[in-house]
């Protein structure tokens, strides 16, 4: 029988380098990554359906409406939702699905799925936040500005989180990553029927 996959939820303050560290782990087959809805425009090279589904405000009022979105928020002006469908298909299909969301987001989602990880990525700094935002050249000086006050709110949420994973490296910050969704996946809890089947075994002789 197929295991139903793990849904994992990572959160962070905005260039922690959440998006860096899941490129990396969805190299990964079991790893499915969701994509969001947003209101917010397109940054260069960024795609329709890859990066994010991209929504003017009165097509996203409507997913509200039709109830699409398992869970949505506004973050720094923006509107940002994971659509309902493909989460439950992916973890019947034995898919580890990664919400990448930001906090209040997270915390709709564990009051709908309880039993999903949650990850908490931190800067080294709150200066090496600063220059990573700088540094990705995505946002305008006010957008930065507005997106560092945030993160100082965000930091306060890290008790929210099972794991909090400083991201001074990439590599081994995925690594951590796929060495916690191992360990969970080794819980006791999800070995009940592995247990009866063995001891259902009569014997041949
Ligand atoms: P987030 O998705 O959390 O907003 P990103 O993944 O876009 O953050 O990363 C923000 C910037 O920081 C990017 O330019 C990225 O290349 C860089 N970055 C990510 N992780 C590290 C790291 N461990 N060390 C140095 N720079 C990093
Ligand atoms: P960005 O504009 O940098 O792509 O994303 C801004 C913030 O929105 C990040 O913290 C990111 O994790 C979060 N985010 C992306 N998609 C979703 C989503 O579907 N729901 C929620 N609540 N937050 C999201």
């Amino acid at each position: 029988m197929q295991k139903e996959g793990l849904k994992i939820v990572i959160s962070g303050p905005s260039g922690a380098g959440k998006g860096t560290i899941v490129k990396e782990l969805i190299k990964n087959e079991t790893f499915r990554l969701s994509i969001s809805a947003t209101t917010r425009m397109p940054r260069q090279g960024e795609e329709e359906g890859v990066h994010y589904f991209f929504k003017t405000k009165k097509a996203f009022s409507k997913m509200i409406e039709e109830e699409q979105l398992l869970e949505y928020a506004m973050f720094c002006d923006n509107y940002y939702g994971t659509p309902k469908c493909f989460i439950e298909e992916s973890v019947k299909n034995g898919k580890d699905v990664i919400l990448e969301i930001e906090v209040q987001g997270a915390a709709q989602i564990k009051e709908v799925y309880p039993e999903a990880i949650f990850i908490f990525v931190i800067p080294p700094t709150l200066r090496d936040l600063e220059n990573r935002l700088i540094g990705r050249n995505t946002e305008t000086d006010e957008v930065i500005k507005k997106r560092l006050q945030r993160a100082k709110e965000e930091l306060y949420l890290y008790k929210e989180y099972d794991y909090v994973i400083i991201n001074d490296n990439i590599e081994r910050a995925a690594d951590y990553i796929e060495k916690i969704v191992c360990a969970e996946k080794l819980r006791s809890n999800k070995f009940k029927q592995h247990i009866e089947a063995i001891l259902n075994y009569q014997g041949g002789f």
